[in-house]
């Protein structure tokens, strides 16, 4: 690990996160693991798992509630017409999605100010309708993928609802504007293993990482959750523990991400290239959107917030070396 973290400010913000689990689906193994491709066009490998979406609310102190992705619409209804085959490949299983369980913890939609995509998938996007005051934060290379949105479009991407405030992100010294409810950000080059990050709120609370590759826009979240420990929002990254984490894999040989379920491919795999070494960092911890097995380990879910889980899980880490 040839690399170091910024360090804690003496006036260090941390934010609280919590994770929900908004809805499951099934993941072929073909769309995960590159050694699960079948080589015969005729059968495709049937093989696969039910995963959850996770999604996460983090608070700021100072600007309040944000959201970490959606997760799935609810019963997986009203998504645009060019999904339905997809959706039944997927199965999508969202009995309560994101808004039922906020309030069930007695937060109501007009309390979250910003929501923050990793991407533009329909497991990520969830339903924005609930959030017409909030700030959507999206990479700004999403645009051009929403030129034939439906509903005007006929495309598998829903357009952002009218009214709502979209602040695009670059990586670039401009971003430095202030739009909807956020102070201006910082870039950062490079930050850990990544090239180009941008400090959100310029207090060293919350980094956006470009993890590029898996889908146009591909964004990453590292939240400084305790003084210098981290938990990483590694969303669609890659799908799979056994991609990036060697110590998950019984021969310890990392698995190769599958070439059907990344845009660009070798840009993806170089992404999961510095997931590993961010990993190797004792002091961050690795959360996948779609990482089954936290759920195993006893990662806990909204109301409770994961601090403390991100503390031991830490401590496991250095134990390990
Ligand atoms: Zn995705």
């Amino acid at each position: 690990m040839d690399f170091s973290l910024p360090q804690d400010s003496t006036s260090q913000t941390f934010l609280s996160v919590s994770v929900i689990r908004a809805g499951e689906f099934f993941i072929p193994d073909e769309e995960v693991f590159d050694d699960s491709i079948s080589t015969d066009r005729n059968s495709p490998n049937k093989a696969g798992s039910k995963v959850p979406s996770f999604a996460f609310l983090l608070e700021h102190p100072t600007y309040g509630k944000l959201l970490f992705d959606l997760g799935l619409r609810k019963h997986g209804a009203g998504y645009p017409p060019m999904m339905k085959e997809d959706l039944e490949l997927f199965v999508v299983d969202c009995e309560e999605d994101i808004v039922d369980q906020l309030k069930k913890g007695n937060i109501e939609p007009e309390h979250v100010n910003a929501i923050i995509y990793s991407h533009l998938h329909f497991d990520h996007v969830g339903d924005l309708t609930p959030f017409p005051h909030a700030t959507l934060v999206v990479s700004e290379e999403v645009v051009p993928l929403l030129k034939d949105a439906y509903p005007a479009g006929n495309s598998y991407l829903m357009a952002f609802p009218q009214g709502q405030t979209v602040r695009y992100l670059s990586f670039t010294e401009e971003e430095a504007s202030v739009r909807g409810h956020m102070p201006p950000s910082k870039l950062i080059t490079p930050l850990g293993p990544f090239g180009r990050a941008l400090d959100l709120f310029s207090d060293g609370s919350f980094y956006i990482l470009d993890a590029p590759g898996h889908m146009e826009g591909h964004i990453m979240g590292l939240v400084r959750v305790a003084p210098n420990k981290f938990i990483l929002l590694a969303a669609d990254c890659c799908h799979h523990r056994e991609c990036f984490d060697s110590s998950a894999v019984p021969d310890g040989k990392l698995r190769v991400i599958s070439r059907h379920n990344y845009a660009r491919w070798d840009v993806a795999k170089e992404s999961v290239t510095r997931l590993t070494r961010i990993h190797e960092n004792p002091d961050v911890v690795v959360v996948l959107a779609h990482d089954a097995r936290r759920l195993e380990e006893g990662m806990p879910l909204f109301p409770h917030r994961i601090t403390s889980w991100v503390l031991d899980e830490t401590e496991r880490k250095i134990a390990k070396c």
